[in-house]
This record gives structure tokens, C-alpha cells and sequence, in this order.
């Protein structure tokens, strides 16, 4: 019996996972690919092990079996691009296996260790339910090497079908497999000069130390397609998801289904693409990959933000989207954007879109892993954490103080859980170390200790007149809600007839000595209106 229209759940994922429901099996194997060819960063991880946790967890929830996996490419050549390592290092070390080559920055015992720590000491943050499977282990496995041999004996359907969407590149004397140089660790380019099909065993050579010499056939590597179908057989993967530069009609993904059909007469796994995520640095924009080192590593993140926050971008954005990473705007953008989605989820915001109401609400308990807390949590603007963090002295008493500041933007209340304090503290270090590494220069504060005479020679007389006026209303303001204030700046702005931005910005000199800054309302009550009125004070010298 299909599903009616109307009973299709709303969420991409959901529709994906109900269309593996029906069909028939009772336990899956869910698998992705991480090549440490480079450091790991966020894109990466997105349609290879963010969405796989999300479809086991819902699987499992739902009463099925399922593995999870994740194929480790460690039985690949180093393909390290500059700027990631030197183009001396590149000489030296290209081809090599790259379990064989060692650390370029010596802090771990090889190239894979160095690039994996990191990858695996964030499981659980991001909630990552993948079992590491290494691929150099991977091709000891008796099924592996089932699929090698197939291969090798099958070799002329293979180079058939892969002319077929390569455009006639396979010469006939072509060969699946690729000896590790048991002398040198060279995997990108032995050549097999003999197979022997009884004893399992290939004879080489070497191009790049001249060694020749005879391995069994776990001491390979496929090609690549040939490798990703054999990975499946061996696994009996059910489902696994792919870059869109896999997914063009006649590209490797259709190449490969097309594989294992005619090799191992069985379906390929189910999957969708997924699309890249790009760096905008500097102003320009870069896919991130990893072999160049054009990354935003997801430990980093860990440094910057929370996991659910990166989640719920990419549950909340449908999986073909493309998206621009720009460290200075998007990490506060995305923390924003989060908070609005767990007002939208507890019902104290009605968002806009209301079209978009329920795919909002399950990209918030998918980024949650389906843990969703049980009443909403605190909500700080991110930037004005960077900010506070800013101005609150280093040193055992910095999250009292930061509370204090807090509590006068009126953006929490007294009464604190132990689980708040957690989360302020956090944040704190998080937007912290943001505002040092990559906020735009508006958000790098120092608050001046009096006001220069430089600065103040630049106020015209409007501008001063602003800040005469402004004066007694601070004095007397009592308030902690920074929206009121910030509505009682307007008024007096439109009181005192000057256009906004020359009073802002007369602010943002005197308190900053420059002419753009924070969102000025909250931030002159986190730095504290008595440290504003001292500022103002050394314009107009009233007292
Ligand atoms: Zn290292
Ligand atoms: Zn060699």
C-alpha cells in the first residue's frame, strides 16, 4: 500500500527515510567516505556522516537494524596540494600511501593521525554515530577481496562500462588494481605486470624506486570506482549519500551503479546528493576541499560555535543547496538564526514564513538529535557575547561580571539554573575567540579610558549638542531593557534634529575612538552607562 500525498511527512529527510521504510528490509547499512587527504572541515562532514546519524537515529527509532559506518580512505596516495604543505614536501612524499607518510607538522606519528584526531575527538559533540572502517583494513576482509578478484577477472565489462562514461580513456591492457611498493609505499603509480588467479598474487614495478617485485592482492588498491562498488559489496551497504560532483546523469555514481549491477548482479544503495559548501575569505569565494587545505576544520567550529547551530543549517537548508561560509558574518548569522528557530519551536515566535513552520521546527529536533530540551533556553545575541567577552576583565570573577552586563541589557533575569550559567560561560569563550580570530573590524573593541583631543575636535557642534542632551537622560536612566533604550535614542534623535548616523557615530567615536561599532543600545548598557556618561563628560565638561 503506498502512502498518500497528504501523509508524506514535510521534511526532506523524513520523506528519504520513509522511502526506505517501505522498502521491505528490516536492517540497513548506512555507510559515508572521509579521505584525510587534507584537514576535515565542515562540508565535508555534512552529507557524509551529519545526515547518515540523522537517518540511522530515525531508522533505529522506527524499530529497524541498522550499522553504521563510515570508510576512512587510508589505503590512498598523499594528493596534498600547496598551500596545504610545502612543494617540497609534495616532491618527496607524492604517492606514498599516506599511512606511510609521516606528520608535516610533527605533532602526530603520520599524515592520517594528524588529520583524523581531530576528526574523531568530535564525534560526540556533533553527535556522530559512524564506526570508523579503515580502507587498508578494509581490503583484508575476505568479501574485499572477493570484489578484487572480480574485478581483475572482469576486467574487460568493467573497462567497457567505465569507456562507456569516461569517453573511451581505459587502454585494453588496463589494470583495476594498483600495488603498494612493499620498498617505497608508492600507490599511485605501480604498474601489474602479471596476475596470477591461483595463487592470488600480482607481480609490479615501481616507476618511482624501480623496485619490481610480487604482493598478494591486499597489499592494492583498486581504482577508485572500482574501490567504492567493492566497498559496498563488502559492507552490503544499503545506503550512502554523494557530493554532487558524483551525481551529473553519466557521472561516477551512475558509473558505479551500473558496476555493481553487471560485476556482483546487485543494487546499488540508496542515496541523494548533497551539495559543497564554500569559504568566502577575503572577500573571495573558494569551494572548500580538502587536499588544498581550503578549509574551515570542524574542530574549529567546535572553537566558534555549537554543533546543533551547524546542524540545523544544514537540516533547515535542503541538501542541494549550496552554501557560503564566511567566518566573519555567518557564524553569528547561523547562532542567530538558531535562537529564532527554538522561539519558533516553543511557540513564543511566529515566523514570517509560515510555509516554513514545520520544516523549521524538525531541522531544530534533528540539530538536536531528537533531544530537544524541555523549555527554551537562554538566548543571547551572539555578537553581543563577542562584545561582552570584550570588555569584562580576564580573571576568576569575568562570568559574574559578564552576568552582571548582562542582566542591565535586561537579556537575562536573576534567576539563573546551573545549566544557563553553563551555556553563558561557554558562549562567552566561543563568540571570544571569534571576535579575536575573524570578527570584522566593527566588532574588535577596545573602550576608551578618556577621550582624546583628536577625537574630540572632530565632533561638529550638532553633534555635541546631541550629546549635551543625551547626558541627563542617561544620568536618570534606570531601566534594564536595552530596547527601550534604543527607542528612547531615537526619540531624542528625532528631538534634537540630527541625522542618526552623525549621532551614532559621535557615540561610537567617543567610546571607541572609531566610527562604526556594536549595535549601540545593548552595548552602552553592557559597558555600563557610567562609564558612558564619564565619555560624554570629556566632550561637553559639564561636571
Ligand atoms: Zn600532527
Ligand atoms: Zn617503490
Amino acid at each position: 500500500m503506498g502512502m498518500s500525498q497528504e501523509a508524506q511527512p514535510k521534511h526532506w529527510l523524513d520523506r528519504f527515510v520513509n522511502k526506505l521504510m517501505l522498502s521491505g528490509k528490516q536492517r540497513f547499512v548506512i555507510s559515508g567516505g572521509m579521505a584525510p587527504a587534507g584537514p576535515i572541515h565542515i562540508g565535508k562532514i555534512r552529507g557524509e556522516v551529519i545526515y547518515p546519524s540523522a537517518i540511522a537515529r530515525e531508522l533505529s527509532k522506527k524499530g529497524f537494524e541498522v550499522e553504521h559506518i563510515v570508510i576512512i580512505y587510508t589505503q590512498d596516495p598523499l594528493k596534498a596540494k600547496e598551500p596545504l604543505v610545502t612543494k617540497q614536501f609534495i616532491e618527496q612524499w607524492k604517492g606514498i600511501r599516506i599511512l606511510n607518510v609521516p606528520d608535516p607538522w610533527g605533532c602526530h606519528s603520520n599524515w592520517v593521525d594528524h588529520f583524523m584526531e581531530p576528526y574523531l575527538e568530535s564525534y560526540e559533540a556533533y553527535g556522530i554515530t559512524a564506526k570508523p572502517v579503515y580502507t587498508h583494513e578494509s581490503y583484508k576482509h575476505p568479501r574485499m577481496q572477493e570484489a578484487v578478484k572480480q574485478f581483475i577477472e572482469k576486467r574487460e565489462i568493467a573497462r567497457n562500462i567505465l569507456n562507456k562514461y569516461k569517453g573511451g580513456k581505459l587502454e585494453p591492457t588496463w589494470f583495476p588494481i594498483k600495488a603498494l611498493c612493499e620498498k617505497c609505499y608508492n600507490i599511485l603509480d605501480t604498474k601489474v605486470t602479471k596476475y596470477y588467479p591461483e595463487k592470488g598474487i600480482i607481480e609490479y614495478t615501481c616507476p618511482r624506486c624501480g623496485y619490481k617485485g610480487i604482493t598478494s592482492l591486499d597489499n592494492a588498491k583498486l581504482e577508485w570506482r572500482a574501490e567504492w562498488v567493492s566497498l559496498w559489496y563488502t559492507y552490503k551497504v544499503d545506503i550512502e549519500l554523494y557530493g554532487k560532483d558524483h551525481a551529473a546523469a553519466g557521472g561516477s555514481r551512475e558509473s558505479c551503479n551500473e558496476l555493481i549491477r553487471e560485476l556482483f548482479g546487485i543494487d546499488p544503495p540508496e542515496g541523494f546528493a548533497y551539495e559543497w559548501v564554500s569559504l568566502i575569505k577575503d572577500g573571495k569565494r573558494e569551494e572548500m576541499g580538502s587536499s588544498e587545505g581550503v578549509s574551515f576544520d570542524i574542530d574549529e567550529w567546535l572553537r566558534v560555535g555549537r554543533p546543533e547551530v551547524l546542524k540545523y543549517w544544514y537540516f533547515v537548508m535542503k541538501p542541494l543547496a549550496h552554501l557560503d561560509f564566511d567566518p566573519a558574518k555567518t557564524i553569528p548569522t547561523l547562532h542567530d538564526e538558531y535562537d529564532r528557530a527554538e522561539r519558533i519551536y516553543f511557540g513564543v515566535e511566529e515566523p514570517a514564513e509560515k510555509d516554513m513552520i514545520i520544516d523549521i521546527k524538525r531541522a531544530y529536533e534533528l540539530a538536536n538529535d531528537g533531544k530537544v530540551p524541555e523549555k527554551i533556553g537562554i538566548q543571547i545575541p551572539y555578537l553581543l557575547m563577542a562584545i561582552i567577552d570584550q570588555i569584562v576583565p580576564e580573571g576568576p570573577s569575568k562570568l559574574s561580571e559578564a552576568i552582571k552586563r548582562l542582566q542591565r541589557t535586561g537579556h537575562i533575569q536573576s534567576n539563573l539554573t546551573s545549566n544557563d550559567l553553563k551555556i553563558i560561560e561557554k558562549m562567552l569563550s566561543k563568540s571570544g575567540y571569534w571576535a579575536r580570530k575573524y570578527a570584522p573590524e566593527s566588532y574588535r573593541i577596545t573602550i576608551l579610558s578618556s577621550v582624546p583631543q583628536n577625537i574630540k575636535s572632530k565632533l561638529n557642534n550638532e553633534q555635541i549638542a546631541f550629546l549635551k542632551e543625551l547626558y541627563p537622560m542617561l544620568k536618570t536612566w534606570t531601566e534594564s531593557d536595552y530596547l527601550k533604550l534604543e527607542s528612547a535614542l531615537y526619540s531624542l534623535i528625532r528631538q534634537v534634529n540630527i541625522k542618526s548616523q552623525d549621532a551614532y557615530k559621535a557615540l561610537y567615536m567617543i567610546l571607541l575612538g572609531k566610527p562604526s561599532g556594536p549595535r549601540l543600545a545593548s552595548f552602552m548598557l553592557a559597558v555600563g552607562l557610567d562609564k558612558v556618561l564619564k565619555l560624554i563628560n570629556d566632550v561637553i565638561e559639564i561636571s
